[in-house]
């Protein structure tokens, strides 16, 4: 594996390890290395954020809220990109939150140095272009996957985007949080994990998923997986 000295923690942020020497050089000078324990907030509805993140480890879900208080994610973060890249991009608050859902760590830096960074650093702000434009093209996916896909399915694809983001293949998850995240009721997803449990794909018990089968699990999830794996898989290596 390729490692990178210079970067605090033995975990590596995939964006910051695409850019120049120098780049990271000036981003590392800003950062502080922080812990972020699951369900941490990393930045609320309507504000403007005061840091942004390049996770090293765990994920983040971009989590939209309804008027009634229900809640569906739409996005994932991990490793691969930064939280707060969007915020980057314009004046616009956004109505989504992000949401910690495992235990992670993080290089934090103020928004303020990010953004100083982002008008100075040309490989830096192509980078973060390239990551939300993927991020994007994910998200319009993932909204026609809430329409269009059924529970089985849909499960089935997050629990895969989970394991690639993670690295893990134990999950720590309540059936009423899947359901959050999935946007479906919770016996509707404890009867889709338990047809996948029932074909020997995942074990299932007491909050915890274990990933048995990955193949069996990519034949179980929708198309909507391949396509967005993709988008991340090439990420920061296409304009090479
Ligand atoms: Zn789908």
């Amino acid at each position: 594996m390729i490692g990178n000295n210079s970067m605090p923690g033995s975990d590596r942020n995939l964006l910051l390890e695409a850019t120049s020497p120098a780049t990271r050089e000036y981003i590392l000078a800003r950062v502080k290395p922080v812990d972020l324990p699951l369900r941490t907030l990393l930045y609320h509805p309507e504000e403007f954020p005061q840091y942004a993140y390049f996770l090293t480890s765990g994920m983040t879900s971009i989590v939209s809220i309804m008027e009634d208080g229900r809640a569906v994610e739409s996005g994932m973060i991990g490793r691969e990109g930064i939280v707060g890249g969007l915020q980057l991009l314009g004046p616009a608050v956004g109505p989504s939150q992000c949401i910690m859902q495992s235990d992670g760590a993080a290089l934090r830096i103020a928004f303020a140095d990010l953004a100083r960074a982002y008008q100075t650093l040309p490989d830096l702000r192509n980078c973060i272009l390239e990551f939300e434009q993927a991020q994007a093209f994910s998200l319009i996916q993932i909204a026609g996957c809430h329409r269009m896909h059924e529970a089985e399915e849909r499960l089935s694809r997050w629990l895969l985007t989970v394991q690639d983001k993670t690295g893990n293949d134990l999950l720590e998850l309540t059936q009423e949080f899947l359901g959050e995240m999935l946007g479906s009721r919770r016996t509707t997803i404890t009867m889709a994990a338990g047809e996948l449990q029932r074909r020997g794909v995942i074990d299932y018990s007491r909050g915890r998923v274990r990933i048995l089968d990955r193949s069996g699990l990519e034949n179980a999830a929708c198309g909507c997986y391949p396509i967005v794996a993709r988008l991340y898989n090439g990420l920061y290596s296409r304009s090479a």
